[in-house]
Order: C-alpha cells, then sequence, then structure tokens
C-alpha cells in the first residue's frame, strides 16, 4: 500500500515536473539525434537491400512495427493494406501532431553501385520487375524510426500526442487499385482517434546536402492521367478521303493540347504541363487505320485553373475528331492532388526547419515543382506542410545529380540527421505552440 501511494506521488511529482517542463532545447535534440544514427543508418541500408513495391511493403511494415512497439508506442498495423500507425502519448495531455514517411519502392533495376544495392523482384502489371528504392522512401523510413524513438525518449517532457503515419504505395494507386496509399489509410481512419491537428512531411530531392526548402499553398504539382481514344473510319493508306484519316487526327489532337497550354494558361502564376506521352495506332504502313489511343500526363498547380483546362481540352479535342468526321474520347484521372501547404503553417515552420538545419540552409519560397506527391490528401483533410530535404551525393552538382526516379538515384546519408532533427524538432515545437 504504502509503495503504491510512493509510485503515484512519485508520477504526479513528475506529471507536474512535465507540465511546467522547458521546451527540449536544440542541442538536447541534436545529441539525442546522434545517438540513435547508428541505427538509422543501418535501418535505411536495409530497407535499401529490401525494398517493396506498393502495398506489398510486407517486410518493411512489420520491421517498422517492431520497432514503434518496443518503444512503448500504441501500434495499429494493416491500415491501408500495409500502412503503420504508431501513437506517442506524451506524460501531459496537449495538441496532437502527425509525422509522416513513405514506404513503397519503385520497378526500376538499381545502377548506384552502392554495396547494399537492391537485387530484389516484385510483380508489376503481372511481369517480375526489378525493384529498387529509386525515389529515396528507404531514407524516409529509416528517419522517421529514428525521430520516434528520440521522441520516445523525450516523452516525460512532452505534452501532447504524436502520430507516427508510415504510408505504402505512395507512388500513385498500383493496376486494379482504386486508391493510392495516403486516400486509403484516411479512409481507414489513419488521422482518428486521435486526429492530429497538422501534418508535416518531408522528400530527400537533389538539391545541396543540408538545404531544406519548399513554399507555402502550390508547391508539388497535382498529377492527373489523360487518356485520348479517336475513332476513325479504316481505308486504304493510298485513299485517306475514302476513310477518316485517325492518324492525322491524332497529330492534330497533340498540336493542340500543345497550343492550349501555352496560348490560354497564364504561366507566370499557374504553371501547367500538359504532355502526352504515348500514341498507338496501325499496325501496316498502307493501311489507314480505325482508331488510336493517346496517353499523358497534366501537371497543374490551381484546382480551378486545372477543371478549366480540362473543360477546354475536352471541347477542342471534341471539335478537331468531329472537323475531320472522327470521334474522340476523353478521360482524366487524378493521380494526386496539389500538395498545397498551408499558408500560416509554412510560416511557422520556417524558423522550426532553421534551428534544425541552421541559418540560411532554409529556403521557405522555393519555386513550384512539376512533380507529384499523395502527401497532398491528408493536406486535405488537415494542413500540412511538406518540405524538401537537398540530398545530392558529396562533390555533384545539385543541378546534375541523378534525380528521383533515376536507376542512379543515391540520395546522400549525411543527409539522415537532419531529417531525423526536422521532424523532432516541428513535433516538439508544434506541440509547444500556444
Ligand atoms: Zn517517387
Ligand atoms: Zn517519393
Amino acid at each position: 500500500m504504502r509503495r503504491l501511494f510512493a509510485a503515484s506521488a512519485l508520477a504526479l511529482l513528475l506529471a507536474a515536473g512535465a507540465a511546467n517542463a522547458q521546451p527540449v532545447d536544440a542541442a538536447s535534440v541534436d545529441a539525442a539525434v546522434r545517438r540513435v544514427m547508428p541505427e538509422v543508418t543501418a535501418w535505411r541500408r536495409d530497407f535499401h537491400q529490401h525494398p517493396e513495391l506498393g502495398f506489398a511493403e510486407t517486410r518493411s511494415a512489420a520491421v517498422i512495427a517492431e520497432h514503434l512497439r518496443s518503444l512503448g508506442l500504441e501500434v495499429r498495423t494493416g491500415v491501408g493494406k500495409t500502412g503503420v500507425v504508431g501513437i506517442l502519448r506524451g506524460a501531459q495531455p496537449g495538441r496532437v501532431v502527425a509525422l509522416r514517411a513513405d514506404m513503397d519502392a519503385l520497378p526500376v533495376q538499381e545502377a548506384t553501385g552502392l554495396d547494399f544495392a537492391s537485387t530484389a523482384t516484385g510483380t508489376y502489371m503481372g511481369n517480375t520487375v526489378p525493384v529498387a528504392h529509386a525515389c529515396g522512401h528507404d531514407m524516409h523510413m529509416a528517419m522517421l524510426m529514428g525521430a520516434a524513438e528520440v521522441l520516445a525518449g523525450m516523452k516525460d517532457r512532452i505534452a501532447g500526442t504524436v502520430v507516427f503515419v508510415f504510408q505504402p504505395a505512395e507512388e500513385g494507386a498500383p493496376p486494379g487499385e482504386p486508391k493510392g496509399g495516403a486516400a486509403l489509410m484516411i479512409a481507414e481512419g489513419a488521422l482518428n482517434d486521435p486526429k492530429p491537428e497538422a501534418i508535416f512531411g518531408l522528400h530527400v530531392v537533389p538539391g545541396r546536402p543540408g538545404s531544406v526548402f519548399y513554399r507555402p499553398e502550390g508547391f508539388m504539382a497535382a498529377s492527373d492521367r489523360v487518356d485520348i481514344s479517336l475513332k476513325g473510319k479504316q481505308t486504304h493508306g493510298a485513299w485517306p478521303w475514302r476513310g477518316v484519316d485517325v492518324i492525322a487526327v491524332a497529330g492534330q489532337v497533340i498540336e493542340t493540347v500543345n497550343t492550349l497550354t501555352a496560348r490560354t494558361v497564364d504561366p507566370t502564376t499557374t504553371p501547367t504541363v500538359f504532355t502526352i506521352a504515348t500514341i498507338n495506332a496501325g499496325v501496316r504502313y498502307n493501311i489507314i487505320p480505325d482508331s488510336a489511343t493517346l496517353s499523358g500526363t497534366l501537371r497543374t498547380f490551381d484546382t480551378a485553373q486545372r477543371d478549366a483546362l480540362v473543360a477546354r481540352a475536352e471541347t477542342a479535342i471534341d471539335h478537331v475528331a468531329a472537323a475531320y468526321g472522327a470521334t474522340a474520347e476523353f478521360g482524366v484521372k487524378q493521380n494526386a492532388a496539389l500538395v498545397f501547404n498551408d499558408p500560416g503553417l509554412s510560416t511557422w515552420l520556417a524558423p522550426v526547419l532553421a534551428e534544425a538545419a541552421g541559418e540560411g540552409n532554409v529556403n521557405p519560397a522555393t519555386p513550384p515543382t512539376t512533380v507529384a506527391e499523395d502527401f497532398s490528401y491528408f493536406q486535405q483533410v488537415i494542413p500540412g506542410v511538406f518540405y524538401h530535404l537537398g540530398a545530392s551525393p558529396d562533390g555533384v552538382d545539385p543541378a546534375a545529380s541523378s534525380p528521383n526516379h533515376s536507376p542512379e538515384f543515391s540520395p546522400n546519408e549525411k543527409v539522415l540527421p537532419l531529417g531525423v532533427k526536422t521532424h523532432v524538432l516541428t513535433a516538439l515545437r508544434f506541440l509547444d505552440r500556444s
């Protein structure tokens, strides 16, 4: 009885201490980050050697879940197939903040020459394909696991809750799947109970190692897949007037899409890329076929502008086809929404990132980028900020370093501690916000 009382009195004292705790200073965070770095590097290399495609991240999920459990976190697995959610409750109640990392690799044959390069394979569209972490998600998982360990070690000084979201299938919904990883995790309650007030995430990209950059509002493009199917009338290549030349129509459609984008969108306010990347038609040099299919991608930074351009393109393509007696079907499917960084949070975050990266290493007004990220779906539910971490190899001009998704993409491991630190300080400072 006495011992029980003593224990609860001690708990009360500790709790009171937590309530009055000073914010954890950057030097303590630094020291704690340094302590977890050997593990973080080992995790990164292990994930790198064992990459898994979207919604097949079972091994990665098991490694993550085991680690989070070992830290005493509440862990939910199978949230969005292979997604993992870890919940760290501080000694005192308070705000709730989420940190996110993505988990999937790509069907890419790695050519980095690293000792721990991938030799793994996976199944993509029914084929066995090489698989590699060619987008750096191995780094993201390892950094967030490190951040979880650092924050768990500071639990007694934390008032509030940190939700760690490990998300599968960021690289778009795999063929046959209606949703990608972020959308599926949201649908399956990753942001419920507790509901975070804000979410933060990062990505390694070519850039000076140690630099951090982002922008408020539209940062990474909305990405749509576009499919155009044209129907004409088959005829002899020598007698085009006796049919409907769908090849000529396809050429006009491509010109129309390019011109429409260049001539009707203000490029200074809403950068827009509309690319037709495939065209399939015909089997023989002297037969004009009866149909052609085209596909491409649309990248935009303003939802209203995107909707307007899609409507104009549909009308224009219909009219072009009709002028030649052909018909057109136009389909648009969103791969990822616009990464929209909450303006207020973007302003708030800059000094926090500077605390982690050092003054002069943070650019909170970088130009937008036409690549996409499904982090955008979390930002449709709660405000959030997504930022990039420069991770080009040492001695390589960032402008010339291999981009994400290339076989040679090899982010610099020296930025691992910085990613752990930006996660930790973002969570701590957010929870301390008055
Ligand atoms: Zn990617
Ligand atoms: Zn990525």
